[in-house]
């Protein structure tokens, strides 16, 4: 069938458990990567012969996690496509084929109605291309197909790899014990054993374990839910293992291709770090087209029933402008633009202890409220920024005095986007019936 004939050809070859975890995610990654850093082919193969715990619903959650990330596939399964060559579920005579191979030669032979395979009795070694030498003696014969007739992982593992000319097997750290069974059967079969690299684990963000599919941000499908952008977390998870060697973080995958090399992964293990996931998340939201942000952001907006078809185009085109650079993932938008919308937002009660402790903050509306009639018709970003800096001046005051009071006054949040900006697209009419409400309700002790 395939061969490798000097090209480079990987496979990513997941088990369906139910759950795309980071882990796996991050080596379907790098083989894809290394894919096409070569110019090779990227294998997607389902190691389903655990029958008892694969589904449809398992598959669909690898391949649409697969598709979310555009982690394209050239050879593998097309699930409702017209082709579906890589499920080792439906190769089973193939793996019947290659069993005979090892009975020919002496290497396979039945006990307790299992099969078992003859080692060698010789140290195996393998130049993994991340870890260096290892070498391992398999001292014991082991099953290959259980008594129930399926074929154990490492022989069809193995099995494939062969079949599918696979010529670099780029897999996590936790299959490096393996390896000495899997080069054994490469060589029973008078096969060499493709070049390995194993690649080191993803370690929870505190503590020394390795992440597990209940640690927060540990699966793929969340972050679809969240509307994260996939793009974004994809150059996370190159950066779990390996770098361009510079301080960039932010790379178009386009460059990450032409700089991906296996010497370059890391040989230490990684951390997972889901606020630098959030961090990145936002950049490349900040550097999304502004259209492109738009018609993401719209959909969520009309869900929190804070837009409709009778809403002012422009103005919510104004709040979404100003919102673009400073969220950090699109699941916050609702949170944070709600007081654009309506006149009953939540107020943040650690901003509102704030504001309170400053003991200035009545003064502060009071004064700006009072000296507002100065801008006349003027209500944008400079005519406010120059106004509140006079008034500052005048009254002796910092003017972050009045830009603190004035944000929770008219937002109930310490945080959100810049000041001026926000004062002037939530517009005079508004921004002063929320000052004198804050007066009013502050004044009389009674928020
Ligand atoms: N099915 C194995 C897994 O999910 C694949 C191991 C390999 O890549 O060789 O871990």
């Amino acid at each position: 069938m395939n061969t490798s004939n000097g090209q480079v050809r990987v496979r990513f070859a997941p088990s369906p458990t139910g759950f795309f975890h980071i882990g796996g995610a991050r080596t379907a990654l790098f083989n894809w990567l290394y894919a096409r850093h070569c110019g090779g082919t990227f294998v997607l193969r389902i190691e389903d012969t655990d029958k008892k715990r694969d589904s449809e619903e398992a598959l669909r959650v690898l391949i649409d996690g697969m598709k979310w990330l555009g982690l394209d596939w050239d050879e593998g399964p097309e699930v409702g496509g017209p082709h579906e060559p890589y499920f080792q579920s439906k190769r089973s005579e193939i793996y019947a084929e290659y069993l005979q191979q090892l009975r020919d030669c002496g290497r396979a032979y039945d006990r307790d109605g299992a099969v078992w395979f003859r080692v060698s009795g010789s140290m195996s070694q393998i130049d993994d291309k991340i870890r260096g030498k290892v070498q391992r003696l398999e001292e014991k014969d082991f099953v290959i197909v259980r008594s129930d007739g399926q074929p154990v992982f490492h022989f069809v593992n193995v099995v494939d790899d062969i079949a599918m000319g696979i010529s670099h097997v780029i897999r996590g750290e936790d299959h490096l014990s393996n390896s000495s069974k899997h080069v054994e059967l490469f060589l029973a079969f008078g096969r060499q054993p493709p070049t390995f690299a194993h690649i080191p684990l993803i370690l929870k963000t505190n503590g020394p374990g390795k992440m597990s599919k209940r640690d927060s941000g540990a699966l793929i499908e969340d972050y679809a839910g969240r509307n994260y952008l996939p793009e974004a977390v994809r150059n996370y998870l190159c950066l779990l293992g390996w770098s361009p060697k510079d301080d960039r973080e932010i790379l178009p995958i386009e460059e990450i291709i032409a700089l991906f090399d296996l010497p370059g992964i890391n040989k230490n293990n990684a951390r997972f770090d889901e606020k630098k996931l959030a961090h990145i998340n936002g950049e490349y939201l900040r550097r999304m087209a502004f259209d492109d942000f738009y018609s993401r952001a719209i959909p969520l907006l009309r869900n929190a029933g804070l837009v409709d078809d009778s809403s002012d185009g422009a103005y919510v085109r104004s709040v979404l402008g100003i919102c673009q650079e400073k969220l950090r993932e699109l699941a916050e938008l609702e949170h944070f633009c709600a007081y654009f919308f309506r006149d009953d937002y939540q107020r943040d009660a650690t901003a509102e202890g704030k504001i309170i402790s400053s003991g200035n903050s009545l003064a502060s509306v009071g004064e700006f409220l009072a000296a507002l009639w100065e801008l006349g018709d003027r209500w944008d970003v400079e005519s406010l920024e120059q106004f509140t800096q006079k008034l500052a001046a005048t009254n002796g005051r910092k003017t972050g005095d009045y830009i603190h009071s004035i944000r929770f006054a008219v937002s109930g949040q310490s945080v959100g986007p810049g000041f001026y900006a926000m004062v002037a697209v939530i517009g005079k009419d508004r921004t002063v019936k929320r000052l004198e409400n804050f007066l009013r309700q502050y004044s009389a002790g009674n928020p």
